[in-house]
């Protein structure tokens, strides 16, 4: 069995943040992380020269203490990049964040005046019959109207959670997700405010210069001078008494170890950590773990012989006869994603672990992809000369109308382990964007630095004591 101050239970920018604050203060921790690479969702993937995130992942801290750690991890080497996105509505396309008259009249007058007319009387509506929204659907139309929701909101809302907008809790909305920001930006279009002062339609953003994964690996290598990151091992099994954590048994190849600390930083999808506690979980709690769902991710990538195919950061896909969700051209956000001469794009298919996209062949995929692509114009077949696929699991906590319920069950029981801390977006099952993750990482460890001094942070006097 091995003995450290810490075991960290997965190595995505939560995990990885904590473990670099807890390094720094000279603690001894293990990361156990169970893909080959570090980083999880926010890593970057090297294909045949090609680079590529799990879809686009760009940085924008909401606090500047966030920034500034990000900014020293990787040594001032970012990118700002300019934001610049469409949504193709219609065969049209429609600038992001949306300037008024282009998302508006751009679709016709006739659907303008009746989002402008339904937008009042909904307005009026509000004042006369005031309800409390639960679901995403309810939280639009009450803030927007019925009109636009069903213009903007319902396709894309949908063909992200794969559910009606209904069963969407209004608790994403509050996140300012992009879909819903279409609706915020409208919004702010009517009111007259200024769209940079919401973070999410900010119009530039940082990027590290080989890919958001650079920043995983700057911290890899920070607390490899001092600790242990183990990649290709898993958290199998997590053993406890009824208050603390005993122990964990991790899994490398075949061969299984014991490892054993003061304090468990766990960024694991909450609802598997449930499944891995021996003794089992009450029966409860195991049951309000099966009612958390997880949302699944198939980014196909095709490399094409050519210099560029559009000038964008992003691209939308509201419309369901559309496959995907997003695409995007990596070298559009750092030259140094493709070799010269030659551009890729990466297309988000938004589903569950085992329907038919995520099951079907990765030659269907590219194809369907490139067919796609070249109905609507982007690319030609003949300069396709590569493709990958890459299946994310849990690449997003499902929001249903329930989730919060499910959530209390679990935390209320996991609050029992003093020595537990739970930690970033899968961990906590919130929807948190990397700043977030960061952020919640760097907080835990401050709190079990703060609690459990180490030996150079104590004052001689009380060492000697
Ligand atoms: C398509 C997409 C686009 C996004 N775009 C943006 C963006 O533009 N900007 C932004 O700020 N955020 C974005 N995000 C969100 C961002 O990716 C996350 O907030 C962040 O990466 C979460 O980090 P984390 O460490 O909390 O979780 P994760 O990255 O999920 O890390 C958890 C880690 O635990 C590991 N693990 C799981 N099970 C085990 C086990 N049994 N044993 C050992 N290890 C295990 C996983 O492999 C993973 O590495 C995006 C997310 C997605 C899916």
């Amino acid at each position: 069995m091995k003995y450290y101050d810490t075991v960290i239970l997965g190595a995505g920018l939560a995990g990885l943040s904590a473990g670099c604050v807890l390094t720094r203060a000279g603690k001894t921790i293990c990361v156990v992380e169970k893909n080959s690479s570090v980083g999880g969702l926010a890593r970057t993937v090297e294909h045949r020269g090609f680079r590529f995130d799990l879809g686009g992942h760009r940085f924008i801290a909401q606090n500047n203490k966030t920034e500034q750690f990000v900014l020293d991890v990787l040594d001032h080497n970012a990118l700002i990049v300019p934001r610049s996105s469409k949504i193709y509505l219609r065969n049209k396309f429609i600038d992001y964040p949306l300037k008024p008259a282009n998302a508006l009249l751009g679709l016709g007058l006739k659907p303008t005046i009746h989002v402008l007319a339904d937008y009042a009387a909904t307005l009026a509506r509000n004042i006369v019959a005031p309800r409390r929204p639960v679901s995403l659907e309810e939280w639009v139309v009450k803030k927007f109207g019925r009109a636009m929701f069903d213009l903007y909101f319902r396709e894309y809302s949908e063909k992200v959670w794969g559910m009606p907008c209904s069963r969407i809790s209004k608790d994403w909305a509050a996140r300012r997700i992009d879909g819903l920001s279409l609706g915020e930006a409208i919004k702010n279009a009517f009111s007259g405010r200024n769209t940079k002062q919401i973070k999410s339609l900010a119009d530039s953003f940082l990027y590290p210069l080989r890919g958001i994964g650079d920043i995983a690996e700057r911290l890899r290598k920070d607390i490899e001078r001092e600790n242990t990151v183990l990649t290709d091992t898993s958290v199998v099994r997590i053993n406890h008494d009824g208050h603390t954590i005993t122990s964990v048994m991790t899994k490398t190849g075949q061969h299984l170890h014991g490892r054993q600390a003061d304090d468990y930083i766990a960024s694991i999808p909450l609802t598997q950590l449930v499944s891995m506690l021996r003794p089992a979980a009450p029966p409860a709690v195991v049951e309000a773990a099966a009612r958390l769902a997880f949302r699944d991710l198939v980014i196909v990538t095709i490399m094409l012989d050519r210099e560029q195919v559009t000038d964008l950061t992003w691209m939308y896909f509201p419309e369901k006869n559309i496959p995907f969700g997003r695409i995007h051209e990596p070298k559009n956000w750092s030259p140094l994603m493709a070799p010269k001469g030659k551009t890729h794009i990466v297309a988000e298919y938004f589903c569950f672990a085992g329907d038919p996209v995520w099951s079907a062949s990765d030659t269907e995929l590219a194809a369907m992809t490139v067919d796609r692509l070249s109905d609507m114009g982007f690319i030609k077949a003949r300069e396709v000369i590569d493709s990958s696929v890459l299946r994310v699991p849990k690449a997003y906590p499902l929001f249903d109308v329930d989730y919060a319920r499910h959530c209390d069950v679990i935390t209320g029981y996991l609050e029992g382990f003093k020595n537990l801390h739970l930690s970033g977006r899968s961990g906590m099952f919130r929807y948190y964007n990397m700043d977030h993750a960061i952020e919640s990482g760097i907080e835990t460890a401050e709190r079990i630095r703060n609690r459990r001094p180490s030996s150079q942070e104590v004052e001689p006097a009380l060492v000697e004591a």
